[in-house]
């Protein structure tokens, strides 16, 4: 046996029917919510997401699946999907083609960690992302829509947490506030934290050494540092989400791990997922598509994990509109005709089953079980002689005889009592 790459997971069909679900659910929201879905490679330049990404993040430090292709070419599996979707917009112009340029995107994403519960090496992210628009109002729609997600999905306790991390007029102060609080206890910090310190003081909050966190919880607070403009901005934000019932808290901590962050950053968590329960997060990237040789535009978005909102999902969260029918045949002639009926129900927007290798009544009432069939459709001489079909309620066993020409509609009535 070969088995799979370590980090890795593959997607089994008692567990299908609960991606799907989350597709769907997200698929519908995002439409109502007026966004269109891009699909963009997996494969891209290694230089994107340096420069997208950022150079001194940990992703693009530690956890790129680089390579240089037979061409020569720097390519990476994506590691995440915003800088992907700037570029898809700057280099197709969705601008112009859109009335506004309002984008989702469902994939694998690729970051070599550490796997445990909840962290892959390929894992899977939905992705939203609006261009163009700096009012505050579009970051609480954003915010808005990730809370919906997160509530349509049932999942318990969620904990929607903001910041501001302010734009490069108030930064570099902020950065050198950092800098001057820790002042010599920056030598108590870990190797990590003392090089941030020196190239990308903001991302010491990524710190994740147990032995550094008190220093970093004490840290000044990037909302004291804004620029009229940010504080204004962000003022804003809380407004709005005070105005739609969402509940918040502010967390300084909350910087992200991603440099091209500015303003609002925010997260979500919860779903009794312990360690790893961030199940999704954004912010706004005000430079970032200019960065990338766009125009001058600005965006936010957010990226969900969707293992951790599969796991995060209540139980009885699986699909509900499945009515599987089972068709069995007892003797030759019956085979026939059940073949026939069987196609017949799939031709009609049924799901239908068979044993085709059919021994005793039994054995395919055994298979009909473990199919978890609704109702079993029964054929036998019995039956066929008066051109009926026996249809039998797995669930109580009652059965009843029902025309052999009716029997579509008769299925099609069961199915949608179903659904109802
Ligand atoms: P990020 O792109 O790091 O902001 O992550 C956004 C969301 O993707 C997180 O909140 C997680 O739900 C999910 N995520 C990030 N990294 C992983 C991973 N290695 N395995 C599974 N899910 C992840």
């Amino acid at each position: 046996m070969i088995p799979a790459i370590r980090g890795t997971h593959d997607i089994l069909p008692a567990e299908v029917e609960r991606w799907q679900r989350v597709e769907s659910v997200s698929r519908r929201l995002f439409e109502r919510y007026g966004y269109a879905e891009v699909r963009t490679p997996i494969i891209e330049r290694e230089e994107l997401f340096a420069k997208g990404t950022g150079e001194t993040t940990d992703i693009v430090q530690k956890e790129m699946y680089a390579f240089t292709d037979k061409g020569g070419e720097r390519i990476t599996l994506r590691p995440e999907a915003t800088p992907s979707l700037v570029r898809a917009f700057v280099e197709h112009n969705l601008e112009q083609a859109m009335a506004t340029a309002k984008l989702y995107l469902f994939g694998p994403m690729f970051r070599y960690e550490r796997p445990q519960k909840g962290r892959y090496r390929q894992f899977h992210q939905l992705d939203v992302e609006v261009f163009g628009v700096s009012d505050p109002a579009v970051d609480a729609e954003v915010i808005d829509l990730a809370w919906a997600l997160v509530t349509e999905l049932g999942i318990p306790g969620p904990e929607l947490v903001i910041n501001s991390v302010g734009c490069p007029v108030c930064r570099p102060a902020f950065g050198e506030a950092l800098v001057a609080s820790l002042g010599s206890d920056v030598s108590r910090l870990c190797a990590d934290c003392q090089r941030r310190a020196a190239t990308n003081p903001l991302r010491i909050f990524d710190c994740k050494v147990p032995e550094d966190q008190a220093l970093i919880d004490a840290l000044p607070h990037s909302v004291d540092y804004l620029c009229e403009a940010c504080r204004v901005h962000f003022a804003s934000v809380e407004r709005h989400l005070d105005m739609y019932g969402i509940p918040y808290r502010v967390s300084h901590r909350l910087v992200r791990g991603l440099d091209y962050y500015t303003r609002t950053t925010f997260e979500i968590m919860g779903g009794n997922l312990g360690a790893q329960n961030a199940i999704l997060g954004g912010g706004r990237y005000d430079g970032l598509v200019k960065r990338l040789g766009g125009p001058d535009r600005v965006g936010i978005g957010f990226a969900a994990g969707i293992e951790r909102l599969v796991l995060a999902m209540p139980a009885d969260q699986e699909r509900r509109d499945r009515l599987p029918l089972f068709v069995a045949a007892m003797g030759e002639a019956a085979r026939e005709s059940a073949l026939a009926l069987l196609r017949d129900l799939r031709r009609a927007g049924l799901e239908a089953h068979m044993e085709y290798e059919g021994r005793s009544i039994k054995s395919q009432m055994k298979r009909a079980d473990r199919l978890h069939a609704a109702y079993a459709l029964i054929l036998g001489d019995e039956e066929l002689a008066v051109d009926a079909v026996a249809v039998k309620n797995m669930a109580t066993g009652e059965q009843i005889r029902a025309p052999r020409a009716g029997i579509i509609d008769h299925c099609r009535a069961l199915a949608a009592g179903w659904r109802e």
